[in-house]
């Protein structure tokens, strides 16, 4: 038997799952087919901070989208929570960059001025003020942006959370699903195969992160996202209360009393071991920061595959030659932060054609793409 979908996301990340809570708020009939069960792959093993202001894009399109999706989280968190019944443990203490040499402060001082030019309410606290907020951080200290308006969340419990409201709302997930075949006429396709069965579909999404490359193949599409592997630990630790940040070392507190320590960015294909190497460093920088974390508990470390685009932006669009299947993928180190507004932007272009911001930025990248200009980061333009 032939069944029907509207629309076919392929991929149960959050950036699955946000496009498909979208898409059932207009009465979409959706399927997301996951490979394994939703949420466990980049999405349950990022950090959950919502980085704007603390982030490393500063104003261009990739800005842009971030601070437009983190606005949209506290109202999110609230319906996803009452559908739920689950708590994505949503906090608001803010990131404290820590400002500890004088290039800290140096590098600083321009952010900080951008951002409060961009209505942030960025902070420039002294070394006292920090350690008022956080009594147990490291006395080497000359100070720290505290940047009170990015917020973080447990963004395992978030995708568990949103799967489960996802399909209060309608949706249905298929798991230990994949699609293995297309039927294409005419620039569209029509249907796609999981198992032994055809589905028919008016669209098609891939939104499978890091697999999104194998996904296209079954479409005859080239998506050149690669995995870049983050490794991460957590102890058991009450010792702090806001995102500490320095140096690209970051110690996220969790209502759940864990403290989560990250982390690593490697290209290094699918593998997900974790090194005792690794372990030994980020334990090292850790306690440099907060030195009574000597004697915490370690509770769990783990690995996950970030979905990293050559264009450093996340890929928003229609597939080149096939009108109705629809690329995103390609969040990297911001998924968490971004999938509110991708959902709603994809959404939008299923529904309507015409999002309410730009896709233009976000166009799959056809050609190589040379390396980032000095001064922006390796890991997001603009
Ligand atoms: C260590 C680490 C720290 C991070 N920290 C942060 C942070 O603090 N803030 C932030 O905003 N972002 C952070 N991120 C980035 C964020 O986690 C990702 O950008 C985001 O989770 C990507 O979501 P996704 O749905 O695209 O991918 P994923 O969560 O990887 O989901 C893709 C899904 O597709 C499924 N799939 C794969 N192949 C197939 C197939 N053939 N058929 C069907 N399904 C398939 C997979 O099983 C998976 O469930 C971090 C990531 C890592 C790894």
């Amino acid at each position: 038997m032939t069944q029907t979908a509207d629309v076919v996301v392929i991929g149960g990340g959050v950036i699955g799952l946000a496009i498909a809570w979208n898409l059932t708020e207009q009465q979409q009939r959706i399927l997301v087919v996951e490979k394994h069960q939703p949420g466990q792959e980049a999405s349950s093993a990022a950090a959950g901070i919502l980085a704007v202001s603390s982030g490393r894009s500063r104003q261009g399109p990739v800005y842009q989208l971030k601070r437009a999706s983190q606005a949209l989280y506290p109202a999110l968190v609230e319906e996803i929570e009452q559908r739920s019944g689950l708590s994505v443990e949503y906090q608001t203490a803010g990131v404290l960059d820590l400002l500890r040499t004088e290039a800290d402060e140096q590098k600083y001082r321009e952010i900080y001025q951008l951002r409060r030019e961009q209505g942030s309410a960025a902070a420039w606290l002294s070394a006292a003020e920090v350690r008022r907020l956080e009594p147990h951080l490291t006395t080497d200290l000359r100070g720290a942006v505290h940047f009170p308006d990015d917020h973080h969340l447990n963004n395992g419990k978030l995708a568990e959370a949103w799967a489960n409201a996802v399909v209060q709302r309608g949706a249905t997930i298929r798991t230990d699903a994949t699609v293995t075949e297309a039927r294409i006429g005419n620039g569209k396709v029509t249907a796609v195969r999981i198992g032994d069965e055809w589905i028919s579909t008016n669209t098609v999404v891939i939104a499978a992160g890091s697999w999104s490359q194998q996904v296209g193949e079954v479409f005859g599409l080239t998506i050149p996202v690669q995995p870049a592997k983050g490794q991460m630990m957590s102890v058991r630790s009450t010792l702090v209360r806001h995102v500490i940040s320095w140096d690209d070392h970051y110690l996220v507190p969790r209502k759940n009393g864990e403290v989560v320590i990250g982390s690593t960015v490697e290209f290094v294909g699918y593998d997900k071991d974790v090194s005792l190497a690794t372990l030994r460093a980020l334990i090292d920088r850790s306690v440099v920061l907060v030195p009574e974390l000597r004697s915490t508990p370690l509770h769990r470390f783990w690995a996950g595959l970030r979905p990293y685009s050559p264009s450093r932006r996340p890929i928003l669009c229609r597939a080149p030659g096939l009108e109705n299947v629809i690329l995103a993928t390609g969040h990297h180190r911001n998924g968490i932060v971004m999938a509110p507004m991708t959902g709603k932007l994809i959404a939008e272009l299923i529904t309507t054609g015409t999002p309410s911001m730009s896709l233009e930025p976000f166009a799959l990248p056809l050609e190589p793409v040379p390396p980032p200009p000095e001064g922006e980061s390796p890991d997001e333009a603009d």
